[in-house]
């Protein structure tokens, strides 16, 4: 058996742990496969074994890899997961079903913009900067709400909120991690409640060190590298 399969299985089988641990039923966690750094074949490998929904950093490497297995695989899903500069969104949006790190008013505008000339919706997450040492979304409430504002509005009909995504610190520290996602889901909470016309039910959070940690905490959806793939070398 390849590492890859093996991988993903065990990968599975420790979320299925986490879940059952937590209370939860087996199926409400998705399995993100995050395939930087890592080729093409990697990525077919894991569709071969079932793996549907994956995650990519840059855009630019992910529309090289994801177009072809896109159109060969149309059940494929992919979401961009890194910080998205400006003049990016008009390739992110041609391969991604989802844009999972949107951390500012101005990148909703855009992604508006383009799938708006692509008569595409698509699905975005806020991401929260909830860790001490990623410098990544939102960093204050009043920044997203504004956002959400926008989109109670109506100024984005091409887009739908679907939840939020977080990073923990990059710490040994198990109290700083719960802690960083008890604030995404305490604020995802009372967004929820705030905003009922967004389905925004997601929430991303877990890495290959932390997943565990973030299903006991409500994660939706983990998005693992490592240990699907094995070290990056960048
Ligand atoms: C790279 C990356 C991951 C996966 O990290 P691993 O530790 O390899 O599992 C998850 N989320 C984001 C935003 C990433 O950039």
């Amino acid at each position: 058996m390849s590492d890859i399969k093996a991988n993903l299985q065990e990968v599975q089988s420790l979320i299925n742990k986490a879940e059952a641990q937590a209370g939860r039923s087996n199926d409400s966690v998705k399995l993100m496969a995050v395939s930087k750094f890592h080729p093409k074949e990697a990525v077919e490998e894991a569709i071969a074994c079932g793996q549907l929904l994956f995650g990519e950093n840059r855009v630019q490497e992910a529309v090289q890899k994801f177009t072809p297995i896109l159109a060969a695989n149309p059940k494929v899903e992919l979401h961009i997961i890194g910080q998205l500069q400006t003049n990016k969104v008009k390739q992110a949006v041609t391969i991604a079903a989802s844009i999972d790190s949107v951390d500012r008013l101005d990148l909703l505008k855009e992604i508006e913009k383009q799938c708006a000339k692509l008569d595409k919706t698509i699905k975005v997450l806020f991401e929260y900067h909830t860790g001490e040492e990623s410098k990544a979304g939102f960093t204050s409430e009043e920044a997203l709400i504004e956002a959400l504002e926008a989109c109670k509005r109506g100024d984005f009909p091409h887009i739908i909120p679907s939840g939020f995504m977080t990073m923990a610190p990059f710490t040994q520290d198990q109290e700083l991690i719960h802690k960083s996602f008890i604030t995404l889901r305490t604020l995802a909470q009372k967004l929820k409640e705030q905003y009922p016309q967004f389905p925004l039910k997601e929430l991303s959070m877990g890495m290959s060190g932390d997943f565990e940690a973030a299903i006991q905490q409500g994660s939706t959806m983990v998005r693992v590298g490592t240990a699907i793939f094995g070290q990056r070398n960048y």
